[in-house]
């Protein structure tokens, strides 16, 4: 066999062996975290995404972390070359630990469906989901990490937060994470926090829905000039026969030059928009209505990843920041 053969396997079973002391151990500032490899979590399949909640056993974690999870149990282990040790995934924490340490913490995942991975598991969680009426249903989980962070903050006066389908996980995070400490009256700078959500389908915004809500009442309880935007960009005949056209989308951005909005309850209140956000009216006015400094958070598909730099760099300096994360979603 060529000796490159061996060198790659021997990364791979290197990178494997660093993996799995990570699954066990975690250091968090000085102290080190002993837990169990595996934990059991609530899983549910919800609109082209699997909705994950994973009790948090002591660990904790920041706003903008992501961990890796791998996904164990014995009808899963049939698949071998995707379950169980020999596949871990990134996935953003949605959520950020309650300051209040008698209630449970758990960490929040949003796992879109895609075609590897995340497409047997949601089939799988689906039939078991199934054949128990609907309700949602445990699984055993592998958490590796925290890693990762998201820049400061509460250090700047507005937050301008554009998320993409599954992408909203990070950029929540950081909004819940100002909020929640507002709340508890920590030093925040933060006045104003304007979240832009693309989503295919208005259902999708029950994938956060907790955490939404959660980050409603921090920033109530603050006085906190919070505002979410949910931009719906499918038609429901395109959402039914499940095409993706971007003519579709196109269609609606025509036919709602005019929308204002309407304004729902969706995990608190929020405006509901058809279409695509003109992301870059988005920028021009949370940098012109900011009363100082504007932080602008963009997380999802490429696309909009592009669009959210271009449309924020005229505006560099050291009163406008962007902080950009892309991933298929
Ligand atoms: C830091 C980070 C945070 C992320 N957070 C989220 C999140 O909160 N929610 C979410 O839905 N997705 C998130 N993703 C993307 C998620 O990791 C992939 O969608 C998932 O791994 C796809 O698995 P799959 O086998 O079903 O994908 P495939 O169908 O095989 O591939 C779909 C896409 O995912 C990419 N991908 C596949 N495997 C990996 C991997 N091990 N690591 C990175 N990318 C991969 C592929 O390159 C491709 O672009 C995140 C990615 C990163 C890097």
């Amino acid at each position: 066999m060529q000796d490159w053969v061996y060198a790659a396997v021997a990364i791979w079973a290197a990178e494997r062996v660093f993996r799995g002391f990570h699954h066990v151990g975690s250091v968090v500032g000085a102290r080190f975290f002993l837990r169990a490899p595996l934990v059991k979590a609530r899983t549910e399949v919800q609109d082209d995404a699997i909705k994950l909640s994973v009790p948090a056993n002591g660990q904790t974690w920041t706003a903008g972390q992501h961990v890796y999870l791998s996904f164990w149990g014995l009808d899963l282990l049939r698949r071998p070359w995707l379950f169980g040790w020999t596949q871990s995934h990134p996935f953003s924490i949605a959520n950020v630990p309650s300051a209040d340490a008698t209630a449970s913490r758990e960490m929040r995942f949003v796992l879109r469906v895609q075609g590897g991975l995340t497409r047997e598991l949601a089939a799988h969680i689906a039939r078991r989901s199934e054949a128990k009426g609907g309700q949602a249903v445990d699984c055993w989980v592998s958490v590796e990490g925290p890693h990762g962070s998201a820049p400061a903050a509460a250090d700047f006066d507005t937050l301008l937060l554009v998320a993409g389908g599954s992408g909203i996980t990070h950029p929540l995070s950081v909004a819940a994470d100002v909020c929640r400490r507002a709340a508890a009256g920590e030093a925040v700078v933060t006045s104003k926090i304007k979240l832009v959500w693309a989503l295919h389908r208005l259902e999708q915004a029950a994938w956060v829905q907790e955490t939404l809500e959660e980050t409603r009442s921090w920033a109530e309880k603050a006085n906190l000039d919070l505002s979410v935007s949910l931009y719906v960009t499918r038609t429901a005949s395109a959402a039914t026969s499940g095409t993706s056209s971007p003519s579709s989308s196109a269609s609606i951005d025509e036919e709602k030059k005019e929308d204002h909005g309407e304004e729902i309850n969706a995990g608190g209140k929020c405006r509901k928009y058809s279409g695509r956000p003109d992301v870059h009216d988005e920028v021009a006015k949370a940098v012109s209505d900011s009363p100082g400094r504007t932080l602008i958070i963009s997380c999802g598909p490429e696309a909009l990843a592009n669009e959210v730099a271009e449309a924020a760099t005229p505006y560099l300096s050291s009163a406008v920041k962007v902080d950009i994360a892309r991933f298929e979603c």
